[in-house]
């Protein structure tokens, strides 16, 4: 899972100024840059927008785990001897 990124995180790697010091990537070590408001605007969005999916990811689980009981409860309903009277 990706790690969540701070909003203010260093413009070229995203990582927090308060743990970046000098970092290193694919292109060379750099010290924290902050990020534009451009950035920092779309982090948020799309953090936003993975908090809404991890809940509905929830959501989904319970209502396939809701499923499951119900057909299990079904299935045990279905086991028992049919009754005698009519
Ligand atoms: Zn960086």
């Amino acid at each position: 899972m990706i790690e969540s990124q701070s909003p203010s995180g260093c413009r070229r790697c995203g990582r927090p100024e308060r743990n970046h010091f000098t970092w290193y990537t694919a292109t060379g070590k750099h010290v924290y840059e902050p990020p534009t408001q451009t950035q920092i605007k779309a982090r948020m969005l799309s953090r936003r927008a993975s908090r809404r999916a991890e809940n509905a990811a929830v959501e989904a689980n319970s209502a396939v785990a809701a499923r499951l009981r119900a057909a299990a409860d079904l299935l045990a309903s279905e086991d028992r001897p049919p009754s005698m009277s009519h």
